[in-house]
């Protein structure tokens, strides 16, 4: 049986390999740009919010190690269809989960979708891997906010 150490590595493998929404969303009325230097994964988030400020469609353009890209991947998939505020709550959440916390508290998330989520968790011991692992969520809060800014990983914890 396998175990829940490989059922992440699996599923970070296979969003490694085949990235969701690895595209440039057309129409799109938000993006933003993030690069991480001390790995070289660069992120090119786009979002098109539809007039209820519902997330219509969200992809991204980039490159880099498996995490980053992964992470990306999962990112996407995961907050299609959300609210903007469920959006920001689910990147809060997992920006704490990632660097401190056990679990997600979010109650927005399926079960199935929290644990595609905690794949992620494993890199919690090596901070230069959770910079790889939030960079596209960062992006992706800069891309709401509408901060016109470049994200810098190594500028962010
Ligand atoms: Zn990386």
């Amino acid at each position: 049986m396998m175990d829940l150490k490989e059922l992440y590595q699996e599923i970070i493998l296979d969003h490694g390999k085949n990235p969701r929404n690895l595209r440039k969303t057309e129409n799109y009325n938000k993006d933003a740009k993030g690069h991480n230097p001390l790995c070289g994964d660069k992120v090119h988030v786009y979002l098109k919010l539809d007039e209820d400020k519902k997330v219509h469609d969200i992809s991204f353009e980039g490159q880099g190690c498996a995490i980053s890209m992964a992470s990306a991947s999962i990112m996407t998939d995961l907050v299609k269809g959300k609210e903007e505020h469920e959006v920001k709550e689910i990147v809060k959440d997992f920006l704490e989960m990632i660097k401190e916390k056990d679990q997600l508290n979010n109650k927005i998330l399926e079960d199935n979708e929290k644990t595609k989520l905690m794949c992620l968790s494993g890199v919690k011991k090596y901070p230069m891997r959770v910079k790889c692992a939030t960079l596209s969520w960062h992006t992706l809060t800069s891309a709401i906010d509408n901060t016109q800014q470049e994200i810098n990983s190594e500028n962010i914890d």
